[in-house]
């Protein structure tokens, strides 16, 4: 086995372990092996002419998987867009949460398949925790944390500098690259949520990239 087989295989073996922890606490977790069979298996799951809510999520676009869902009949939500008026972003997000299907990643998942996830402004822990449709999320293995705590301060230092930075923030972090815990009245990390079960009556699926996506 050469020195890429065996790092693919290795991140197979995890993401495989990882995705038992998943199914043992509720979620329907699968592997896919690069982008493109995350993006297959999303599209397999959501119907052609689907609404689909799609947050701030940087491995979701990586993939591909607005363009691919917009060919095939579905209608997006997505208030990323930097253009767009304050009232249009309202109703965007409220779109996002209220889609038959709402598709994003997360900012680490332990072994255990505890999803962790640190938000600014709430909107997408808010659709994570409850939502009228399904929900799928994305994540690729280099999100994959030893333990709660270590996601925790996975979701602190690797997640957020680059989205302070790539949000103009004025935050430490956007300087060091690090977590200091700061005061600042730019800080993005104020909502954090554990989710230790798939929420009660809600079909929840997680995708394990074996490959690195995202911050
Ligand atoms: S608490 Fe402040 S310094 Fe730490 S990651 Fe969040 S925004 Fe950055």
């Amino acid at each position: 086995m050469d020195f890429c087989e065996a790092k693919h295989s290795a991140n197979k073996v995890l993401a495989e372990n990882v995705c038992k922890a998943l199914e043992a606490r509720g979620f329907h977790a699968s592997f896919a092996k690069d982008a493109a069979a995350a993006r297959e298996a999303a599209l397999a799951l959501i119907p052609d002419g689907s609404t689909v809510g799609i947050p701030g999520s940087v491995t979701v676009r990586e993939i591909g998987l607005p363009e691919a869902l917009k060919k095939k009949g579905c209608v997006t939500a997505e208030h990323w867009a930097p253009d767009m008026t304050k009232d249009e972003r309202k109703k965007a997000l409220l779109a996002e949460l209220t889609s038959d299907w709402f598709v994003t990643s997360a900012n680490a998942l332990s072994m255990d398949g505890v999803i962790v996830n640190i938000d600014g402004t709430g909107n997408r822990t808010a659709a994570m925790s409850w939502g009228p449709g399904s929900i799928i999320y994305i994540i690729g293995v280099n999100k994959i944390a030893p333990d709660v705590h270590s996601a925790l301060k996975r979701a602190r230092n690797q997640a957020t500098p680059p989205n302070a930075m790539r949000l103009s923030r004025r935050t430490p972090c956007a300087v060091t690259g690090r977590c200091s815990d700061c005061s600042s009245d730019d800080r993005l990390c104020r909502v954090v949520m554990l989710l230790e079960r798939a929420p009660i009556g809600r079909e929840c699926h997680v995708i394990i990239v074996g490959e690195e996506l995202g911050y």
